[in-house]
């Protein structure tokens, strides 16, 4: 089925990205709800039909750690995208680990693991079809209502990452060193950024810029990345968990893991239980009935 601008209907703001606006809306002939997403491209017709070329490609895609695409079009105007996808009603790691934090609860090894198998069954999948995430983070990771951790937003369009890097670059925090330098990025690109995916949800913050450095410019901030130790987990924290984390944060992705040999990790083996959902768990942290 072809999705179309006027056969939406808005329910209600999800969230507000650098780079564009996120709307629960109804799909109104067929009744399903979707999240759409709304970001600026550029004005030229044959790079938006580049754009919407690539992402077609997502329709193909098939895995139950990726958020499904549904499509995408030319909203109201000539130069806003449409992308419409799954809604994930458990929100994302981020919206969740605030509420624990607004709780004053901390996210238990449990979830972190089951994130971090999700995670990388996920970036495997992505590898298997060529693509490699590049924007691994809390708010690109999201639950939906029964407890499924699957990612979203990654770079499945050349054109779009071009047209979009114009008003927007990246989210530098989460950035491997190999990227900052200028090499080859990988799938251990995306490794990277998981390790510090877990450290924020375990912590209830960001683990960078780092404690007691909190008004570093954005050249400090490469340069610790690439030249100083990485944050850790406390005490509080198992030794499987310090040490998942630890291999996430090798500085030379030729010895950092790939996804395949992280989901051997203990750290996931240990806590990996297809037969228990996270359903109920979300359920509290949500207080749904
Ligand atoms: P960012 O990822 O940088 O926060 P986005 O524009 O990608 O910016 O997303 C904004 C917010 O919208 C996210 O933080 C998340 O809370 C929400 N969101 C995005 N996609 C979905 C989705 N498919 N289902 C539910 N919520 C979503
Ligand atoms: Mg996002």
């Amino acid at each position: 089925i072809e999705l179309k601008p006027t056969d939406f209907q808005d329910i209600k703001k999800l969230g507000e990205g650098a780079a564009g606006t996120v709307w629960k809306v109804r799909h109104i002939p067929t009744d399903l709800i979707m999240a759409k997403k709304t970001v600026t491209v550029d004005p030229d017709p044959k790079i938006q039909r580049q754009i919407l070329r690539e992402l077609s490609f997502l329709r193909t895609c098939g895995s139950p750690h990726i958020v499904a695409f549904y499509g995408a079009f030319l909203d109201d105007g000539d130069t806003t995208l449409a992308i419409c996808m799954e809604y994930c009603e458990g929100g994302s790691l981020e919206d969740i680990y605030k509420r624990a934090r607004d709780m004053q609860g901390l996210i238990g090894e449990t979830v972190l693991a089951r994130i971090a198998e999700s995670v990388c069954r996920g970036l495997i999948y992505l590898h298997s079809q060529h693509v490699i995430h590049r924007d691994i983070k809390p708010s690109n990771i999201l639950m939906t209502r029964d407890g499924q951790i699957k990612i979203c937003d990654f770079g499945v369009s050349g054109e779009l990452i071009n047209s979009l890097a114009q008003t927007f670059t990246g989210s530098q925090y989460y950035m491997a060193p190999e990227r900052i330098k200028g090499g080859a990025y990988s799938v251990r690109s995306d490794i990277w950024s998981l390790g510090l995916t877990i450290i924020e949800v375990a912590q209830n913050r960001p683990a960078l810029p780092p404690p007691g450095q909190p008004n570093l410019s954005v050249f400090e901030l490469l340069d610790i990345i690439v030249h100083q130790p990485m944050p850790t987990l406390g005490p509080d924290r198992s030794e499987a968990c310090r040490d998942f984390i630890e291999k996430c944060l090798i500085k030379d992705p030729e010895e950092r893991p790939g996804p395949e040999t992280m989901l051997e990790h203990k750290f996931i083996k240990t806590w990996s239980d297809p037969t228990n959902s996270l359903g109920s768990w979300l359920k509290e942290v949500w207080g749904w009935p």
